[in-house]
């Protein structure tokens, strides 16, 4: 079993060895436990599924939230020669519905599902009869009230293993809190409790806390001592811009990111900076999913993060290639009351709620009693100006609706144009000889792509229409007319974010918003930017030691280089280099009386360390002056 798998590894990554960890949670998978994989950001959390998948016969079905991030895996299994597929609220019903015929009888290893999905009875029924040897729930925090990204529809999962009772379940992520951990393990049924952990100790991350008044210049000073590529994160997407452009007219390459900019704008800028044609970026939150970039030295936040967890992984993506990297947080006097106005915005109050709920519907126009399980394309900027809202205010109170199972607000979804072949290989060859007209695009598409016969298959009419020389127009009509002779299913590209109706729209009156979950969502809300602050806030603590004493991770040493070890380490030092001085001069004038001159030129130390020595030992009369000006020993030491 050992070689199976650590052969797995090599033959598709190409990797000889695993991390810390992998191995005992693949091993625990493959034995049929229940697991709960701890481990922190890109400490390698995908190949503890994806190998011991791949090991047994059978399909691997992966629950996980972002939309982006699963395509992204798809892709880079899909490039391994490995089959994977996802389907998410983006999908259309007849590419879900290919999609779950090609796991029941197409080979297919990893099906990859928002959970969302996961309630459909088209999802259901098939997945009952899927040969599964695995179900992973990626960032299983997700499931927990406790947790600080809880999502309604992660609950779904567990009714998922009455289909399958005896097929162990693999949860994973990088929050670590207690509560959490247990909550994990309840919602998801574990049979038996099973956590593996790895230590979230950043040996290669120097933390530092710096209290600043003028964050933009103090950004700008900082980001100029520092080597290399960092990350500025801040709280509003003006701010990213602004500093952005102060750095560039500082002479730093320096970009900006937000969720406001254009998908093509926002690829650019993170494309840059991976590549290393930008030095520094400066972003929202919102930059964040699909960061692979090993070689960040500096991570700084301008503003204080809403939790230690965000701030963990944030900071975290700094120095994952183990070199010595810096996480750097500014900390200001108005911190305090940032976080209560924050607690006011992400709160608001139930009347506010249930205006946002009848204004969404009827942006929609939803009928009351309809729109069950429908999903809609959603701008929230042009909501909040037809019905005259504050962004936030229109987004947190969406965001209480999800938590309480009505809607579901995704991220942008976005969606490359596909296709997939209706005929099959023989039917279309009798439909290119008796319409001899599309007979060369259609080869021009077989030629470029495979697959397009089994499977929706991404295409992309800009490289069409250069391979044809032709107008991309021209291969749009081409597309389309092959649609209306049901030659293919063309699904032209489309990114938006959506919503999705869970329950049909309720009349106002009917949404109810529980108290208690309000309050104590609240609650945990406060706490989480309380310990926060308490970290920006604290002098006498190493912040390694901070940070994993909140993860639940007490006893680990002093990390020696954050600013407060720095400080401790400072003065220790000071006081070392001074008993040592002090002996010096004792030892020297025990020997002979001597000027201070005389003192400077006997001991090989730094003058004014010894003036300052020399000092201490007169004003505590341990020596004195004797008549002649020379130092001598006072007789009672
Ligand atoms: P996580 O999900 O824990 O954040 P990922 O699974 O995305 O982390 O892995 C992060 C990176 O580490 C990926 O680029 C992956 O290829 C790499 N990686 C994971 N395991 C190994 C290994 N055993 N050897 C080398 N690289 C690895
Ligand atoms: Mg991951």
């Amino acid at each position: 079993m050992k070689t199976d798998y650590l052969d797995t590894l090599g033959r598709y990554w190409g990797f000889s060895s695993f991390r810390p960890l992998q191995e005992d949670i693949i091993r625990s998978v493959l034995a049929g436990k229940d697991t709960l994989g701890l481990m922190p950001t890109g400490g390698g959390k995908s190949l503890t599924f994806q190998v011991p998948a791949l090991t047994v016969p059978g399909l691997c079905l992966v629950v996980t939230p972002l939309i982006a991030l699963m395509k992204d895996q798809v892709e880079n299994l899909r490039k391994l020669q490995i089959k994977a597929v996802a389907i998410h609220s983006g999908c259309t019903r007849e590419e879900i519905d290919i999609a779950l015929n090609n796991c029941l009888y197409g080979g297919y290893k990893f099906l990859y599902v928002s959970p969302e999905r996961l309630g459909s009875e088209l999802f259901r029924i098939r997945f009952q009869e899927m040969n599964v040897n695995l179900i992973v729930v990626d960032e299983a925090h997700c499931i927990s009230q406790w947790g600080y990204d809880f999502r309604p529809s992660y609950m779904r999962i567990a009714e998922l293993r009455q289909y399958h009772p005896q097929v162990p379940i693999l949860a994973l992520t990088a929050t670590a809190t207690p509560k959490v951990i247990e909550d994990v393990q309840d919602k998801l049924l574990f049979r038996e409790r099973n956590v593996l952990k790895t230590s979230f100790r950043r040996e290669n991350l120097i933390y530092a806390v710096k209290y600043s008044e003028n964050k933009d210049r103090d950004v700008i000073e900082m980001v100029k001592k520092l080597k290399g590529n960092g990350i500025v994160y801040v709280r509003s997407r003006r701010k990213s811009v602004e500093i952005a452009r102060y750095l560039v007219q500082e002479g730093i390459s320096a970009t900006y990111y937000h969720a406001g900019l254009e998908h093509q704008a926002r690829n650019e800028a993170h494309q840059n900076w991976t590549i290393g044609k930008i030095r520094v970026i400066v972003a929202t939150n919102a930059f964040g999913m699909g960061i692979d970039k090993a070689d960040v030295r500096f991570v700084i936040h301008a503003d204080l993060p809403d939790s230690p967890e965000a701030y963990f992984q944030e900071a975290g993506r700094a120095g994952r290639d183990g070199n010595k990297s810096f996480a750097i947080l500014l900390s200001s006097p108005s911190d305090r009351a940032a976080v209560s106005h924050r607690i006011l915005v992400n709160f608001p109050d139930n009347v506010t709620i249930k205006n946002t709920y009848s204004a969404l519907g009827n942006y929609l126009q939803i009928p009351v009693g309809s729109g069950k399980g429908a999903s809609y394309d959603f701008d929230i900027n042009d909501f909040a100006r037809v019905y005259r809202l504050s962004v936030y205010t229109a987004f947190s109170s969406l965001k209480i609706l999800e938590l309480e199972g009505y809607i579901e607000l995704t991220e942008e979804i976005n969606n490359p144009s596909r296709i997939k072949f209706l005929l099959n290989r023989d039917d279309l060859y009798r439909f290119q000889v008796s319409n001899s007209r599309f007979d060369s695009f259609i080869k021009l598409v077989l030629r470029s792509y495979t697959g397009v016969f089994t499977e929706f298959t991404t295409i992309d009419e800009t490289m069409l229409a250069k391979r044809a020389n032709v107008d991309q127009e021209i291969v749009r009509q081409y597309l389309s007319k092959l649609v209306s002779l049901g030659v293919i299913s063309y699904l032209p590209q489309k990114r938006s974010p959506m919503v999705i109706f869970f329950e049909e729209r309720l009349d106002e009156k009917s949404i109810y918003i529980s108290k208690e979950n309000y309050q104590t969502r609240k609650e945990r809300y406060e706490e989480r930017a309380n310990a926060m602050l308490h970290y920006s806030l604290s002098r006498d603590k190493c912040r390694s030691q901070l940070l994993l004493e909140y993860f639940n991770e007490p006893g680990s040493p002093p990390c020696g280089e954050c600013d407060i070890c720095r400080i401790k380490n400072e003065s220790a030092l000071r006081q070392e280099d001074f008993n040592m001085l002090r002996e010096d001069i004792q030892a020297v004038l025990a020997l002979q009386p001597m000027t201070p001159e005389q003192l400077f030129e006997r001991i090989p130390a730094n003058r004014d360390k010894i003036i300052e020595v020399m000092q201490w030992m007169l004003d505590n009369d341990i020596i004195r002056y004797n008549t002649e000006k020379y130092l001598i020993l006072h007789k009672s030491e």
